[in-house]
């Protein structure tokens, strides 16, 4: 039966996230994961994945045993799937929990973060290069919030708001700052962080509800690409021009927010979400040319991987916690219930149902 809900719960705070319950048995583990069985082709359908079980083996030593408690859903699971090979287990993040261990860096109960795969057990070897990108760790968040804090605003998203913006764009106090996908989890969390450096900030999103969300955390304006006119928009709401720009979609609505740049504007290139669905990276949708803005306002557009900032990560997670903890940060998050939902909350992700 179904289980996509949206869960608002006693602080008004909105959960998103495919949370599971899932079996293990008594001498051996039962693990269902998703394959990808057929290229996507556009929107993710159901004859492009598969669930599949998989017995698991008998930990050797150095390994633990985890179970997925909360499985992130991000954008890049549809951008990344012109790397996939058929057959291949769909990539993703967790909070997972430790339910059998021969590792003492891995004890039984603990959480982890950790890039498990769109899986519901898996097995993992203690000794991951610390190098390598998601690599596993412990959950270090303060009780009181909700361990799928790990996969966002305390996680890879807020990471990505945290040190995309404050390493690239650097904003300074009194500059007007536009993020693109502003009710995601990274759009949210960069346009508040503007609020506390004191910029003023311009989020576009796609719906008034949005909008609505946005406004009562403290952006300053809100555009709706849908159905404002994002030039007129822009020439209302930044008379003084944009300082910096935090891109999370790409295609025309950058375009415009470039010819919008004061000069020596930064832009941090995070994400291009209007393009995600296409066939690859040579049938992106085209859009007017960005280079006469950047000649005309010297700007510095730089794009990023979160992961190039590996060394700052806990640091970004603790500044961010602080935040919350003041009650300078808020989140929201969508959740869908049931491992059997992540095809279904990928999709929700990529049509705009989600906030958070
Ligand atoms: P979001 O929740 O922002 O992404 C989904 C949202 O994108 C939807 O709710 C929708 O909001 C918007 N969207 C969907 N289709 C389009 C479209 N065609 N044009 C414009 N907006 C669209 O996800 P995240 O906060 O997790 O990530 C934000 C961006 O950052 C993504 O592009 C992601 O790939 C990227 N990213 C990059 C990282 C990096 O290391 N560079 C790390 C993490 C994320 P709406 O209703 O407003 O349209």
């Amino acid at each position: 039966m179904l289980t996509h809900r949206t869960l608002l719960n006693q602080n008004g705070i909105l959960r998103k996230f495919v949370k599971v319950a899932s079996k293990a048995f008594s001498n051996m583990v039962l693990a269902k994961k998703y394959i990808y069985v057929k290229p996507y082709e556009g929107m993710p359908t159901e004859e492009n994945v598969r669930i599949v079980e998989e017995e698991l083996p008998e930990l050797k030593n150095g390994e633990y045993l985890v179970e997925a408690v909360y499985l992130s859903v991000d954008p890049y699971m549809r951008a990344y799937a012109p790397n996939y090979k058929i057959g291949d287990t769909l990539i993703g993040t967790q909070v997972a929990k430790v339910i059998q261990s021969k590792s003492s860096k891995f004890p039984v109960g603990q959480y982890v973060v950790g890039g498990f795969g769109w899986r519901t057990h898996s097995i993992i070897k203690d000794d991951i290069p610390k190098t390598e990108w998601n690599v596993p760790y412990i959950v270090d968040i303060d009780e009181k919030f909700p361990l799928s804090l790990a996969l966002g605003v305390l996680g890879m998203p807020g990471n990505t708001a945290y040190l995309g913006l404050l390493e690239i764009c650097k904003p300074q106090p009194g500059e007007t700052v536009v993020v693109s996908g502003a009710a995601g989890a990274v759009g949210s969390t960069v346009g508040q962080i503007a609020k506390i450096k004191g910029c003023k900030v311009i989020g576009i999103a796609g719906s008034d509800e949005k909008a609505k969300w946005l406004k009562s955390i403290g952006f300053d304006h809100i555009i709706n690409y849908k159905t404002d006119d994002l030039q007129k928009a822009l020439e209302e709401a930044a008379p003084n021009r944009v300082d910096c720009y935090f891109d999370n979609v790409g295609g025309e609505t950058s375009s415009i927010v470039l010819q919008n740049m004061n000069k020596y504007g930064r832009i941090a290139v995070c994400g291009a979400i209007s393009g995600y669905l296409s066939k690859d990276m040579t049938d992106y949708p085209k859009a007017t040319s960005v280079q006469r803005p950047m000649i005309s306002f010297e700007l510095t557009m730089r794009g990023f991987l979160v992961n190039q900032f590996l060394d700052k990560w806990f640091d970004a997670i603790a500044q961010n916690q602080q935040w919350l903890r003041e009650g300078k940060l808020q989140y929201r998050e969508t959740l869908y219930e049931g491992f059997d939902n992540m095809l279904k909350a990928l999709v929700g992700v990529l049509k705009g149902e989600n906030t958070g």
